[in-house]
């Protein structure tokens, strides 16, 4: 008889839990895997899908507003949010049901469940009590959205799970929180005709990006009608009937229908028994610590995923939860690199950034050169849209290799995939030099900077 119930018993049925799930059982890996929920967790549920089809379905605006300089006459358009709703859930139920049957066809066997540590061999399942034995856990649990200290008020304001839920589009909506989230639902709810208020505590959004982005990005949103405080947060907010006056810290406040924190989100270690293992926190993050292999200090404990708060993205905690199959159940040792990932703010207009911020860039680097270009995109010309595509390279001048790449524009995340390949095989400036134009699109831009708009060499004395 086996010594243990199952080989892995994987915690949370989202993007790293399903991913190590089919990979090990790929290996013959007996597997069970528990989720509390709905299969295929955060981003498929109430994160990136949902949230990317928000977005399209947003900009379909902008579409229409530029449909009459290239001669459209586009009759008065209306939007109904309740289709769009049912339309987004139908196709969140077929993926959730892709998820199911994927991992079922991998033989692991899915368990509708909460799953919590007994100790570092054993589960319980609080659906039924259920104790199973597993020679390996992983911890998958994900992160739930953080709301901040407790302030008056803190039970009318809506995180994104609820944004994905309402009944009717608010016709106002308050938004606190400068970072990826805000910033894409601010997008969306103007797009729909929202009236959009972002609120931020510092003094620009996007902190972490790079200066130019942050500021390029403002303005575009700024153009199009949405207003950003910065220096304030929220202090209260009181109910009247349907409406809501959220007050700020500068002593002001603003009338609206709904009001959403995008201000973070915690990773989902409470009531798991962490602790009846002996399961380490990162005191630095507050997610579960591990080391280059995603394992806990646990030997038999692993985790993955936004749960160990390193970097929050899908394809992050996939190639966390690949990497640790192959390396337990595979018979070869897989550590992620996490150096140079691309990343994207579905933000209209979207941001793509891969590598380092020009700031990031001087801190390390002695001689750093900046390609950077603004222009009015082509399509801007005849629908007669305010707005500009901002490129910008930064590139170490000693080596001539490309450090980063932030784009700022339509497709900026679709290009930056592209030019992410280049920036993680350490491509030079002279190989985008190099490399023909692929005319009339806006990324040809990137390799035809010739000259550097700037340069910073440390003088010694530095
Ligand atoms: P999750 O996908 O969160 O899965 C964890 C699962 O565990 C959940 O299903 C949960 O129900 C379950 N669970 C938790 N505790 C237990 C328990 N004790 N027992 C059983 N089950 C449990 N990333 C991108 O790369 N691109 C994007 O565009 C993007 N957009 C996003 C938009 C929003 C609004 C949000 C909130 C996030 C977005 N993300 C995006 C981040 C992305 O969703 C996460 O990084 C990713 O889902 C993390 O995967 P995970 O497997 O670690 O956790
Ligand atoms: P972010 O970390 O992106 O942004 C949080 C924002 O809230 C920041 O502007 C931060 O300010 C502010 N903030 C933090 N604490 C407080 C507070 N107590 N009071 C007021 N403001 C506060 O988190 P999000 O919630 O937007 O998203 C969570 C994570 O999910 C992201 O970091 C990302 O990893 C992932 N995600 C990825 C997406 C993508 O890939 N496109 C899309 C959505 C989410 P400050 O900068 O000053 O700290």
């Amino acid at each position: 008889m086996a010594e243990f119930d199952v080989d892995l018993f994987v915690i949370g049925g989202g993007s790293g839990g399903v991913r190590a799930a089919r990979i090990a059982a790929g290996y013959g890996a007996r597997v069970m895997i528990a989720e509390e929920y709905r299969m295929g967790g955060t981003c498929v549920i109430r994160g990136c899908v949902p949230k990317k089809l928000f977005v399209i379905g947003s900009h379909v605006r902008h579409e229409l507003e530029d449909a009459a300089g290239f001669g459209w006459t586009v009759p008065p358009a209306t939007f109904d949010w309740p289709t769009l709703i049912a339309n987004k859930d139908k196709e969140i139920a077929r993926l959730e049901a892709a998820y199911t049957a994927n991992v079922e066809k991998s033989g692991a066997q899915i368990v509708k469940s909460r799953a919590v540590i007994e100790d570092k061999h054993t589960v319980r399942l609080l659906e039924n009590d259920r104790k199973i034995t597993a020679k390996y856990i992983l911890i998958a649990t994900g992160g739930a959205p953080n709301h901040g200290a407790s302030i008056p008020g803190i039970e009318h304001v809506i995180s994104s799970n609820e944004a994905f839920h309402l009944k009717e589009l608010p016709r106002r909506i308050v938004i606190q929180g400068g970072g990826y989230i805000a910033l894409e639902f601010a997008g969306i709810f103007a797009g729909f005709g929202s009236d959009v208020t972002v609120i931020y505590r510092g003094d620009n959004i996007l902190r972490g990006f790079d200066e130019d982005v942050r500021t390029h990005v403002r303005a575009e949103m700024e153009k199009q009608g949405i207003t950003i405080l910065t220096g304030c947060t929220v202090s209260k907010v009181d109910r009247h009937g349907d409406e809501f006056t959220t007050h700020l810290s500068n002593g002001s406040s603003l009338a609206s229908e709904q009001v959403m924190f995008a201000i973070g989100r915690h990773p989902a270690v409470a009531n798991l028994g962490l602790e009846k293992a002996g399961v380490a926190i990162n005191p630095n993050n507050g997610g579960i610590a591990v080391d280059g292999f995603s394992k806990s200090s646990v030997g038999s404990i692993y985790a993955i995923g936004d749960v160990t708060h390193r970097f929050n993205l899908t394809p992050v905690a996939i190639r966390e939860g690949h990497a640790f199959a192959d390396t337990v159940f595979g018979k070869r040792e897989v550590q992620v690199d996490h150096a140079n990932i691309p990343t994207a703010v579905f933000s209209q207009p979207e941001v793509g950034t891969v590598g380092l911020t020009e700031t990031e860039a001087r801190a390390q680097f002695g001689h750093v050169d900046i390609y950077k270009t603004s222009f009015r995109p082509i399509k801007a010309t005849m629908s007669g849209r305010d707005t500009r595509v901002l490129m910008k390279l930064v590139v170490d001048g000693a080596s001539d290799r490309v450090l980063g790449c932030h784009i700022v524009g339509d497709a900026a995340a679709e290009i930056t995939q592209a030019v992410a390949i280049a920036v993680k095989m350490k491509a030079t400036k002279a190989d985008f030099d190099a490399t023909v134009a692929l005319h009339p699109t806006a990324a040809e831009e990137l390799v035809t900077m010739r000259t550097p708009t700037a340069r910073h060499v440390r003088q010694a004395a530095e």
